[in-house]
């Protein structure tokens, strides 16, 4: 069984919790999570890190909820944020500025304004041109910005296209063939204070080599950067560290991070990991009722209230979740698992959660829950088809506690306005 969940009699437990009675309560679909498990992982993460000096900056767009963020902000953890919108969740969620990394290829005038104004502890910089207006920013407003060089490594993360994020071919990092230029060019900017440099390879890394690849390249950036500069505050090491969602056997927190400390052998230096993935991943489940079946010579169709537009890792990256019955007693010897779909009602041939499995077989008003669901899942939730958001669930201290609502009809409608 995946961490976290268990048959208790017959039934379906998440982290102690019945999910038959987590979806009577809170209906679904509904995603739920672990406070307990979140903060192993993230205890993981800690104890890798033992005797260095080091941040671990949760990436917040693998789960931006504000109570995850008060978890992770009250356990130690800063934060990885990539707009505005996610600032303003992390202050909301009282996480302190000095411990945000603000990354992303493209900042706007707006939002470098607002992270200058929360005095954040670095920009991660990709391009000479984001480096000017960043300067001229910080220098109108008296400030000198702190800045990280995100560097493109040239390494092959050797995960799915669409995630993976350190190869020339990607629109991510300043070539590292330019890093010396960049180094004497952040210099003669009036508003930057150049504090370090970083790199991020890309998602769902399962094994260590890619980040090896990666760390000893930063290594021998680093020795060039304190060659120039005499010091380095900062590195960062990035995130990407993958989890298991089908037999996949990734290193857990604490050895990829003893691992890459010992590559990255600078004592004076922070070095910053940016998890998101491997700290909520596994945290979460996706609960969803099956609405009704329909059956080919070929396949079974489970038609439930789930759909792309709550969970699109499948359909944008052919993510394969594990899909547990409620009732144990749906798979036994008497009852194999079959071919099938589990598909939604949204009007696209895209709109599946498993496509060609082997699944249980569920019968009308079952409940399912979808594994492995605690990042990039609500986060990637839409309105498509004007289906309101799910809502989320924290199972904390042994009991489910709701902490967003499921969004309403007037929700959906209340930033339109109405011409008529
Ligand atoms: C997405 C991202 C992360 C987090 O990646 P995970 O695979 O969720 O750990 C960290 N840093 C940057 C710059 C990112 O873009």
């Amino acid at each position: 069984m995946l961490p976290g969940f268990e048959y208790l009699n017959g039934d379906l437990h998440f982290d102690g919790q019945s999910v038959s009675k987590l979806a009577a309560q809170f209906k679904t679909p509904l995603y739920v999570y672990s406070e307990r498990l979140i903060q192993e992982r993230y205890e993981s993460y800690v104890r890798g890190a033992a005797g260095r000096r080091v941040q671990i900056c949760f990436a917040v767009k693998a789960n931006s909820n504000l109570s995850v963020l008060r978890l992770l902000a009250g356990l130690g953890a800063g934060a990885d944020i990539v707009s505005g919108g996610e600032l303003y969740r992390c202050q909301k969620a009282g996480m302190p500025s000095s411990k945000i990394v603000f990354s992303g290829v493209g900042k706007t005038d707006d939002e470098i304004e607002a992270a200058l104004q929360a005095q954040i502890m670095l920009f991660s910089v990709e391009s000479a041109e984001e480096l000017n207006r960043l300067s001229a920013l910080a220098a109108r407003s008296g400030q000198r910005a702190p800045v990280s060089l995100r560097m493109n490594p040239d390494v092959d993360a050797k995960t799915h296209p669409y995630i993976s994020t350190g190869l020339k071919a990607n629109k991510f990092g300043i070539p590292y063939t330019e890093f010396d230029a960049m180094i004497d060019h952040a210099q003669t900017l009036p508003g930057i204070e150049l504090s370090g440099f970083g790199y991020h390879i890309g998602s769902q890394l399962t094994d260590v080599s890619g980040f090896e690849e990666a760390a000893l390249r930063g290594k021998e950036l680093a020795r060039r950067f304190l060659e120039k500069m005499g010091k380095l505050p900062f590195l960062d090491a990035g995130g990407g560290l993958g989890i298991r969602y089908k037999g996949e056997a990734p290193p857990e927190p604490e050895q990829y991070v003893r691992r890459i400390l010992s590559i990255l052998d600078f004592p004076e230096t922070t070095i910053l990991f940016e998890p998101g993935r491997s700290i909520v991943g596994s945290a979460g489940a996706l609960l969803t009722t099956i609405l009704f079946r329909k059956e080919n010579e070929e396949k079974t169709f489970y038609i439930c209230d789930a759909a792309m537009n709550d969970l699109i890792r499948p359909a944008l990256y052919s993510a394969y979740h594990e899909i547990l019955p409620a009732r144990e007693d749906r798979v036994s010897d008497r009852n194999p698992l079959r071919r099938g779909d589990l598909v939604g009602p949204v009007c696209e041939t895209g709109d599946f959660l498993a496509r060609d499995r082997d699944l249980p077989h569920f019968e009308q008003s079952d409940i399912a829950a979808l594994a492995t669901t605690g990042a990039y899942g609500f986060v990637m939730a839409s309105n498509y088809n004007s289906r309101p958001r799910p809502a989320e669930v924290m199972i904390a201290g042994g009991k489910p506690v709701l902490i967003r609502r499921r969004e309403t009809l007037d929700g959906l409608i209340s930033a339109e306005l109405d011409l008529s």
